[in-house]
């Protein structure tokens, strides 16, 4: 869930990506590593006052591509954007895990360690991926039921 990085180790990171180290991806790698549930876009402008759209946008796109980030819809069919484990590359996600919507607090969770089982779908069907999610609520809302 929630991972502590430092500035340093995020440098790393967009090093490792070959990623030029600009302040935009630095801010937007620590709020999403700071959280342990998923970030839409919108959450982002919204604590990011001084980085536009245009750009929050590019940075999203290009770590979804390099494998630094992963997309998952919520209830609402938006896009939210989740940390990837350590297995995924550029254009290579492994994240068929079990994603969970809670109904309360509306956060998206990555179960990591329930992966998905496979699925052999029939002949003549390519998936580029699957999306399994289960809703309900999470720890902390259920808590305080
Ligand atoms: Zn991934
Ligand atoms: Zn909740
Ligand atoms: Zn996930």
């Amino acid at each position: 869930m929630a991972q502590t990085k430092n500035t340093y180790q995020f440098e790393d990171l967009l090093d490792k990506h070959q990623l030029k180290k600009t302040a935009a991806r630095l801010r937007v790698l620590s709020m999403m590593y700071a959280k342990n549930t998923a970030t839409s876009q919108p959450d982002l402008e919204s604590v990011m006052h001084d980085i536009d759209r245009v750009t929050l946008y590019r940075v999203l796109n290009v770590f979804e591509e390099k494998g630094i980030i992963h997309k998952v819809f919520d209830l609402n069919g938006t896009a939210n954007y989740a940390v990837c484990q350590s297995g995924c590359h550029e254009h290579h996600h492994h994240d068929e895990h079990l994603h969970f919507n809670c109904t309360a607090c509306k956060g998206v969770f990555c179960l990591n360690e329930l992966s998905l089982p496979a699925i052999n779908l029939p002949a003549g069907f390519q998936p580029s991926g699957f999306t399994v999610y289960a809703s309900g609520l999470c720890p902390k809302c259920s808590k305080m039921q």
